[in-house]
């Protein structure tokens, strides 16, 4: 697994972590590599035009989880983001219509504090209207500026990709 440069993506439950994964994927070739099991999460290595992985990370924030298995999220992911030399830049996704939530702003704090670059993505932005979306986008750039993306119109997928491309080339 090691070697080839890496980009995470990170995100509660339900946040279209998968659609987007798939979106920016696409064409691209997107296979399945591998995965590091975990008691009940994992994390999943999609490998990109061979020579770049997606690393889907477990979404957090489910309410009814219990407590051990959140604990056992946190060590997962925390392990990975803190040690994994060959993690270039993350994905933060949002939920255009929910914004920040306690947990999102934790793990953005956390990414600082580790000097991880990351971005932020507003996702299912097709499901807001233009007041909606101002309204939304300009909640969230409070915190950082956020990408706005939908899997289904495909809206942000050339920008995220050259946020990724741009990461590459900095190497
Ligand atoms: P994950 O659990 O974060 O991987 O989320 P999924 O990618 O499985 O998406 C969760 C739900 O949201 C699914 O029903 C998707 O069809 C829906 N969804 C994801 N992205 C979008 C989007 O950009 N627009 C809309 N309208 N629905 C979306």
């Amino acid at each position: 697994m090691g070697g080839l440069p890496e980009v995470a993506f990170l995100g509660r439950s339900n946040v279209g972590k998968s659609s987007l994964i798939n979106a920016l994927a696409g064409k691209r070739g997107l296979a399945f590599t591998s995965n590091t099991p975990g008691r009940t999460q994992s994390i999943n290595f999609y490998r990109i035009d061979g020579n770049l992985h997606f690393v889907d990370l477990p979404g957090y924030g489910y309410a009814q989880v219990p407590l051990a298995t959140k604990a056992e999220w946190a060590k997962l992911i925390e392990y990975y983001l803190r040690e994994r030399s060959s993690l270039k830049l993350s994905f933060l996704i949002l939920d255009a219509r929910r914004g920040w939530m306690e947990k999102d702003l934790e793990l953005k704090e956390w990414l600082e504090v580790n000097n991880r670059p990351y971005v932020v993505v507003a996702s299912k932005i097709d499901k807001l209207n233009q007041a909606e979306q101002q309204r939304g986008l300009k909640a969230i750039r409070q915190h950082a500026e956020p990408l706005p993306f939908s899997a289904v119109t495909g809206r942000g997928v050339r920008e995220i990709w050259q946020a990724i491309t741009k990461t590459h080339q900095l190497q």
